[in-house]
């Protein structure tokens, strides 16, 4: 599922194929915006905001800024393709949701789990609600920390989850800062023994891979050897060899997948039977422990 690192790079690609370029066609998919028409207009930049891109496109004919908002969600994406290219066979026609056509480059969304077309003045009602942006140029480690500590007694995967926390982390990354600092998901966060510590190895983190494609938290490019726990249910800890649990975490009808070392990180936990379980959202493996998911080991 994307994260900070991987919607941030995305915003960069946009931006490169898109900014200083007039829109020839758009073509949205989507709910309310399927006669939205924004050729015309030149698009100023595209940017990102924790896990949400903004494309932001200029004043056409007495017509405010508008900005077009997306959210990949589980498993979306947008790619960037030569205009006039036959991009069919890429990805399934059935799952495009916005094209954006300039003279040089043609922009697709696929997948999104989010599309608003809305005033520029207006980001504020998508965005506004979110923390720091951990991978934004404002980034406010102080203010994040004090969100993540304003309920005492929550979980500290849950908060660190919580875009209005902290803006751009996701199961992914929650999971590895979780075991590097030793800790249960589920350690009320009033317990966090160094939540300094915590927000800025989140931030170093994020950083260290939005540069990169691969989502690295152990130094080691190896297959299979680049992460601790996420997505390792069922697979031996690679710090001390036992088994990697996973279970949900955060308020009912919200839950998403939390990774971790019993061992490795001491403290308060749901009781699960052990099954391996791929993380919400992920393509089934066709090989692999993780692949006996049935069911997801409930608190
Ligand atoms: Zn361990």
């Amino acid at each position: 599922m994307p994260e900070g690192d991987v919607v941030r790079r995305t915003a960069r690609r946009l931006h490169a194929a898109l900014a200083g370029r007039d829109l020839l066609v758009s073509d949205l998919r989507w709910p309310d915006l399927a006669t939205a028409d924004l050729s015309g207009r030149r698009v100023l930049e595209v940017v990102s905001a924790g896990k949400h891109l903004l494309a932001r496109l200029a004043a056409t004919g007495g017509e405010e800024p508008l900005t077009l908002h997306s959210h990949l969600r589980m498993e979306g994406s947008w790619y960037v393709e030569r205009s006039g290219s036959d991009g069919r066979g890429r990805r399934s026609a059935s799952g495009v949701r916005a094209v954006l056509v300039t003279d040089a480059w043609t922009a697709v969304g696929h997948r999104l789990g989010m599309l608003d077309l809305v005033p520029t003045a207006a980001e504020v009602h998508l965005v506004g609600h979110l923390g720091p942006d951990v991978l934004g140029p404002g980034w406010d480690a102080a203010e994040a920390q004090r969100r993540l500590l304003a309920d005492p007694a929550r979980p500290v995967g849950e908060a660190l989850l919580d875009q209005r926390v902290l803006a751009g982390v996701g199961t992914f990354y929650m999971a590895e800062a979780c075991f590097l600092t030793g800790l249960s998901p589920w350690t009320p966060v009033g317990e966090v023994p160094d939540p300094g510590r915590l927000v800025a190895l989140v931030h170093r983190l994020l950083h260290a891979n939005a540069e990169r494609t691969e989502q690295v938290t152990t130094g080691d490019l190896r297959r299979g050897r680049r992460n601790f726990v996420h997505a390792r249910s069922g697979l031996p800890c690679l710090r001390c060899g036992t088994t990697v649990r996973v279970a949900l975490i955060g308020p009912p009808s919200k839950e998403r997948t939390a990774f971790s070392c019993p061992r490795c990180q001491p403290g308060p936990a749901p009781t699960d039977d052990g099954r391996p379980q791929a993380p919400l959202g992920a393509r089934p493996r066709r090989t692999g422990p993780a692949r006996a998911a049935s069911g997801p080991a409930r608190p």
